[in-house]
This record gives structure tokens, C-alpha cells and sequence, in this order.
């Protein structure tokens, strides 16, 4: 019998991060999967980031995990999405080589000390007396651990759904974790249906690409990971096309012959991933839906045609496909297809990600309702993280909604739980001036530092970079300048007798480091890196302090704990609705209360009278 004190179940995002992450901790860890050439698939979109998206990447990358670096090594097109925006609110994205991420992916695991992987199909759960003591695997191997992360993705009673054809499965080509999810029945634990969806894949080679406008990469490529220097691989083009009346005609026609439409899927899907189907009913008014024709890899004739995933019949996809300019042709190479998985109410978690109801037992990923890679990954961090210092003796490690992408979307599944698979978007974080993906390195490195999961070289960097910072900071503060001498380099500024220094100056709109240079020649020594970051620095600095003032009133809220047996029932004035909801959530603190669904004022002030009646103010 071999004992590990982690055991990760599923080497996909999620569980990739989560026992890499543990074996950082020095947890000796096993990662047990179903096949070791899984490792890393990208089961849908060959692409890494995105709004929102891409920030979770950035701080997987600023704590050291693995996604930001392997989408770099594989990335084929670097786009930064919203770049008329502001800085805020921009997300990097990549197209990836798909086999180039999976490789590398899996040597970054297996060359991981305190790190095993064991090829094989977990079946059952060992629990004793409401704690984990380790797994069960296919042919009745049992392996020992006292913390268990499950990352089982859509493999819990996956069904695939193409037209009325169904079958059981965990994606196209593999078979779904049948025998684990009965287990996880009997730990009676809330479960949920949901459904997501691809689109078929297509012969490249069979593509009109004279027909289509092409969209290239950034000139300069904007890289998930701090310490990338330049891309790895070749860089193209994506094609694109529309989808015309013709093709809506066929999909219309053809509806009641849609899985999704058709009754046979009960589950709930992405409202922010639509198949074609959905776009065609709900959006009717439009005759047309963009199609990006995305290369999967650059030794792979596969393409993904973004934005046409379907449930319809294998025939009916390749009617409504041959419609489409460019694509009269196509050979399709796989049909798209929609599949239908269990998740679990992610209520049924601590922030650690640690089940409420079983010691030891971690989740993350898909299998907490969530979709996507990057949303995946960011849970696996969290909960690998935790599971290794559980099993050190260590205290659990809470990220907040006001430091990390991370701390809101763990803070929205474990408080608010999902009525569709959550997606990460940047107008779910309250406080997103201050949480760039420019600056997670700089909000979350020394914390990653200080749990001792980065890197020695990862911290020689940052504090180059900090040092370079610091430096910069000082040359754009030393000196004010009045609005004449700001006019003498070109800055227009009002006459109003105040002194500003160059840091200030930078937040005026169009005010850059050339002109800047005409009032103090050291600002010539500032690195184009570093200039960068100090730029959006200072345009964000006024709002940035506006915000501080609520993160510390928020902050002094979530320090304040509720104890874990705290009587809801007892607390007149509880209408009986919030008195339901605060004994399924037990919030850990009085601000993870007040984001409960329903939650006022009036009862909340109840709640924190109890608390202080019961016990003197503790410190999260
Ligand atoms: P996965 O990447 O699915 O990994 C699960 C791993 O667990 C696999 O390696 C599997 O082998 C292993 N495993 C399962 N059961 C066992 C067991 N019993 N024993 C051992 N190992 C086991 N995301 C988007 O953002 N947009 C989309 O449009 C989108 N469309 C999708 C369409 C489809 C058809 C699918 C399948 C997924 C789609 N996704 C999409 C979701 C994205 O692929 C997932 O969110 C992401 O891969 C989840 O990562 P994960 O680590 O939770 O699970």
C-alpha cells in the first residue's frame, strides 16, 4: 500500500495545478489519472486567457503555477482583448498548439519533485468516521492519504449528445468516472446536472482560405507569465468567417432534431458560451454570427471554428457547416457535440475548497459547476495548495476578493453556488482597477513567496523588478513642476500654481515618457517594462485610493468570524428564509454574510450583536 499526504484525482487543469502546487509545498503527492497522455488536454477551444480569463492566468503565474508559463511555450498567436480599453479591464489570450501545451504540461509534472503519477481509474473513496484516508484504484489497489483533491472535470456520468444519438462518456474518447460518482452519491453530497458544448472540428486543407480575412497576432506579444521573454513557437494567422440566412435556415429547420433542443438534456449550459442553436432562437434579429476559424496546432491540419458548438445530428452539422463561405468543402474530422456531467453545489465548501462535510476531501474545477481552463487551473492552485498544508499541520490559505481574480471567484461558487457553469468575467470583481493582470505579480508574489510555493528564481526576478520599480518611482516623484515648465515639454496642465511631478503628469491623457524626458533626463534610465507599469500605475493611483478606503472597510468586515456552530434558529428577528440560507452556507466571516443571497442590513447587525454576545472579536 503506498501513502502520499496528497492524492490528486484527474490530470487536467485543475488537478495539473493543484499537485504541482502541493508538491511545491514539499507535500509528497500522487497524481492519479485516467490516462497519462490526457495530461493537460485541452478538451475544447485550443486557446488559454480571455476577458477575465486571462487575469486568473496572470495569477496562476504570480503564485508560480504552471498555466501562464506552458501557454507561452505553446503559444501560436498572442491577442490582448480589449485593448481600446482601459488597462483594467484587458485580458492577454493565446491561441495554442494543442500537442506543444500537452507536452509541456506533462514535463513540467513529471519532472516535479515530490510528485508521482499512477495511470489509472479511481473508484472509490476510503472515509472513515467523516474523514478521507485515501482512494481506491481500477483492479483494487488501495492508496493512502489523508487528503484527497478531486479534479474529475465532465467525467462524473458524462453523456455525450450529438442529435438523438447518446452514449455514456467524459469527452469524446474517453470513458466517464461511472463507478466514482455512484461513490460520491452515497457521501450524500448536493449534486447538480450541467451541460456544455464543441463545435466539429475541420480539415484545414480543406478550408477556401483565399475566401476569408485573416486576423494576425499582436505586433508585440503580451505573455501570461512575468518571466517569459519571447514566444517559443512560430506565430499565424486565425481565419474568419460568418454564419449566413442559409445556415440559420438550416439549424431552424432542424431544431427539433438539437439535443440541446430537443428534451434530451435536462442539464443547464454556459449562457456565455451559446451553441449555435441558442444563438440562432435568441438572437434572431441577426442574420449573421462571426466564425473564427482557429489552426489547433502548427504540425495539425485540425481547425476549431469558434463560435458554432452544436448538439445537432453528424448530416445536419454538415449542411448548416458547407453553408458557410470558405467552408463549401470542409471535410468535418470530429462531430461537435454536447455533454451533460454532475457537478457539485460548490456551497458545499470552505474557502479552502475543503468539503464541508468530509475532512480532507478537496474539490475543484468543472466539478464544481465551474467551465473553462483557466477557472479550473485557479481552483486546482487553491485547493492542492490546501490540501498540502492540511496535511503540514499548516492553517488554511484564504485568498480575498479585494487581492486576487482568485478570492472572487472562490468567494462567488462557495457563497452564492451556480445556477449555470460559472465563468469568470471582469465585472465580477468589485475591486478590478486594482486587480490588473499587469500588476498580479505585484499583489500576489510576496504573499506566494511567503507560503513558500515560488521559485528562487521567480523571487530573483520580482525583486529585480521591484528594485527597478522602486527606482523609477523615485526618479518620476523627485522634483514638482509648475504648469509652465510642464508646458515647456509640450503638457498642457491647468494654470492653477500646483506643483506636479512627472508621476502625476503621467495621468494625463496623452502625456508620455518621451515628453517627460524634456523635464529630467534620468527617466532615460527607465526600462520600457518598467515604464509601462508605472504608466498605468499612476493613471490608476487616484482611483486606486478611492478603493482602498472600501477594501480596508471590507477587510474589517471579513476579519470579523462567525463561530462554525453559531444557532441562526436562535437569533430573533432571522426572517426564516435567511435563517435556511445561513445554516446550509455557515459563512466563515461577517462578509462572506453579507454576500449571501437575500442578506440586509437589519440582519446582519443581528448577526454581529450575537457574535459579540457570544465571544470577544477574533481576527480571520
Ligand atoms: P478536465 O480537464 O475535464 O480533466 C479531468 C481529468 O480527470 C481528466 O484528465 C480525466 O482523465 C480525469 N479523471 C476523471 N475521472 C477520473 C477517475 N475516476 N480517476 C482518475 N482520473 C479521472 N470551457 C470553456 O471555457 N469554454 C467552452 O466552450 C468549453 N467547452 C467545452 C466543451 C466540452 C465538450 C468539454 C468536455 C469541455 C468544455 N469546456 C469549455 C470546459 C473545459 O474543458 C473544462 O472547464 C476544463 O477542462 C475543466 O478542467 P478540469 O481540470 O476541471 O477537468
Amino acid at each position: 500500500m503506498k501513502h502520499f499526504d496528497v492524492i490528486v484525482v484527474g490530470g487536467g487543469h485543475a488537478g495539473c495545478e493543484a499537485a504541482h502546487v502541493s508538491a511545491r509545498c514539499g507535500a509528497t503527492t500522487a497524481l492519479v489519472t485516467m490516462r497519462k497522455s490526457d495530461i493537460g488536454v485541452l478538451s475544447c477551444n485550443p486557446a488559454i486567457g480571455g476577458l477575465g480569463k486571462g487575469h486568473l492566468v496572470r495569477e496562476i503565474d504570480a503564485l508560480d503555477g504552471l498555466m501562464g508559463r506552458v501557454a507561452d511555450h505553446a503559444g501560436i498567436q498572442f491577442r490582448l482583448l480589449n485593448r481600446r480599453k482601459g488597462p483594467a479591464v484587458q485580458g492577454p489570450r493565446a491561441q495554442v498548439d494543442r500537442a506543444l501545451y500537452q507536452k509541456k504540461m506533462y514535463d513540467e509534472i513529471v519532472q516535479q519533485p515530490n510528485l508521482d503519477v499512477i495511470e489509472a481509474e479511481v473508484t472509490d473513496l476510503l472515509v472513515e468516521n467523516g474523514s478521507i484516508r485515501g482512494v481506491e484504484v481500477a483492479g483494487s489497489e488501495v492508496l493512502i492519504a489523508s487528503h484527497v483533491v478531486l479534479t474529475t472535470g465532465t467525467f462524473l456520468r458524462g453523456r455525450i449528445h450529438i442529435g438523438n444519438k447518446t452514449y455514456s462518456a467524459g469527452r469524446m474518447g474517453n470513458r466517464a468516472s461511472t463507478r466514482l460518482a455512484e461513490r460520491i452519491d452515497e457521501l450524500n453530497l448536493p449534486l447538480g446536472r450541467l451541460k456544455t458544448g464543441t463545435p466539429p472540428r475541420l480539415d484545414g486543407r480543406t478550408i477556401d482560405w483565399a475566401k476569408l480575412d485573416q486576423q494576425p497576432g499582436d505586433e508585440y506579444p503580451t505573455f501570461f507569465s512575468f518571466l517569459t521573454k519571447g514566444t517559443t513557437a512560430p506565430q499565424v494567422s486565425c481565419g474568419i468567417t460568418h454564419t449566413n440566412r442559409k445556415t440559420h435556415d438550416i439549424i431552424e429547420a432542424n431544431l427539433h432534431q438539437s439535443a440541446l433542443y430537443g428534451g434530451q438534456i435536462e442539464g443547464v449550459g454556459p449562457r456565455y458560451c451559446p451553441s449555435i442553436e441558442d444563438k440562432v432562437i435568441r438572437f434572431a434579429e441577426k442574420s449573421s454570427h462571426q466564425v473564427f476559424l482557429e489552426p489547433e496546432g502548427l504540425d495539425d491540419h485540425t481547425v476549431y471554428p469558434n463560435g458554432i458548438s452544436t448538439s445537432l445530428p453528424e448530416e445536419v452539422q454538415t449542411a448548416y457547416v458547407t453553408s458557410i463561405v470558405g467552408l463549401e468543402n470542409v471535410t468535418i474530422l470530429q462531430p461537435g457535440y454536447a455533454i451533460e456531467y454532475d457537478f457539485v453545489d460548490p456551497r458545499a465548501l470552505r474557502p479552502s475548497l475543503n468539503l464541508k462535510s468530509v475532512r480532507g476531501l478537496y474539490l475543484a474545477g468543472q466539478i464544481n459547476g465551474t467551465t473553462g481552463y483557466e477557472e479550473a487551473a485557479a481552483q486546482g492552485l487553491v485547493a492542492g495548495l490546501n490540501a498540502a498544508r492540511a496535511a503540514q499541520g499548516l492553517d488554511p490559505s484564504v485568498f480575498s476578493r479585494s487581492s486576487s481574480y482568485i478570492g472572487v471567484m472562490i468567494d462567488d461558487l462557495t457563497l452564492r453556488g451556480v445556477s449555470e457553469p460559472y465563468r469568470m468575467f471582469t465585472s465580477r470583481a468589485e475591486f478590478r482597477l486594482s486587480l490588473r493582470a499587469d500588476n498580479a505579480d505585484q499583489r500576489l508574489t510576496p504573499y506566494g513567496v511567503e507560503l513558500g510555493i515560488v521559485s528562487q528564481d521567480r523571487r530573483e526576478f520580482f525583486n529585480a523588478k521591484n528594485l527597478e520599480l522602486e527606482a523609477g518611482r523615485a526618479i518620476l516623484t523627485r522634483t514638482g513642476y509648475s504648469a509652465q515648465e510642464a508646458k515647456s515639454a509640450g503638457i498642457t496642465v491647468a494654470q492653477d500654481g500646483v506643483r506636479r511631478t512627472l508621476y502625476q503628469l503621467l495621468t494625463f491623457q496623452n502625456v508620455d515618457f518621451s515628453q517627460i524626458e524634456a523635464l529630467e533626463p534620468d527617466v532615460r534610465q527607465i526600462s520600457e517594462t518598467i515604464r509601462e507599469q508605472l504608466k498605468r500605475d499612476a493613471i490608476y493611483a487616484s482611483y486606486e485610493e478611492r478603493q482602498r478606503k472600501q477594501v480596508e472597510l471590507l477587510q474589517k468586515e471579513e476579519n470579523i468570524r462567525i463561530p462554525s456552530d453559531l444557532d441562526y434558529g436562535s437569533i430573533a428577528g432571522l426572517s426564516n428564509e435567511l435563517r435556511q440560507k445561513l445554516d446550509f452556507v455557515r459563512p466563515e466571516t461577517l462578509s462572506s454574510a453579507s454576500r449571501i443571497d437575500g442578506m440586509t442590513p437589519a440582519a446582519l447587525t443581528l448577526i454581529l450583536a450575537r457574535i459579540k454576545k457570544t465571544a470577544p472579536r477574533q481576527s480571520a
